[in-house]
């Protein structure tokens, strides 16, 4: 799980579509949708759904064993948790109880094990693969990110309007938005209106 290997096209449901890089694979799983008015964002409206965002790349966890209703509500729930606690931490308050009891839990399955091809060097997951070992590998990512060095790097994107939320694991660390094509470039258009009309 590369931090370089992060991030997803978000779709808006007003229309038009960017890619967003959280950092890390937890956090871009916390941008699939939620509740209230982040259900209009939702991508994961069946268990089939949950199984197509594991097996895609960087966490390519393709299950093996059939992705269960149980195992889509579990992801939801987790989801929220990392969203949850993760704008906690950005505004630098305490992580809600509920939200780490969630990724407690979710953490205390058995994860993904690595397992290595035997012709090369690259490596899978051994058979085999749930749902479940996927969102505790996930839930462990968040752990280690809340507890590690990177903490203080977990940020909400600096426009007044957008709620998305990333790390930022670059070296200058002097990441302000989610995406520069959207709120960057917004912000760099509103600043040069305002500079314009002050102009004599
Ligand atoms: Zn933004």
């Amino acid at each position: 799980m590369r931090a370089s290997a992060t991030g997803r096209v978000l779709h808006d449901p007003k229309g038009g579509s960017f890619w967003f890089d959280a950092g890390a694979v937890c956090l871009d799983f916390a941008h699939t949708g939620g509740e209230g008015r982040y259900a209009v964002f939702e991508a994961l409206h069946t268990p089939a759904d949950l199984g197509e965002w594991l097996a895609q790349p960087p966490l390519a966890a393709v299950t093996t064993v059939p992705v269960t209703a149980r195992e889509l509500t579990a992801a939801k729930a987790l989801r929220q948790a990392i969203w949850d606690a993760a704008h906690a931490q950005a505004g630098r308050r305490p992580l809600p109880a509920a939200a780490v009891a969630t990724i407690n839990r979710a953490a205390a399955a058995a994860p993904l094990v690595p397992e290595l091809a035997a012709a090369d060097t690259t490596a899978g997951w051994a058979p085999p693969v749930r749902a479940t070992q996927a969102l505790s590998t996930l839930a462990r990512e968040m752990i280690e990110l809340l507890s590690g060095p990177l903490s203080g790097r977990i940020r909400e994107c600096a426009s007044d309007d957008c709620p998305l939320v990333f790390v930022d694991s670059s070296r200058p660390g002097a990441r302000r938005w989610c995406a520069m094509e959207r709120c960057g470039n917004r912000h760099k258009l509103r600043a040069l209106r305002a500079r314009r009309a002050t102009d004599p």
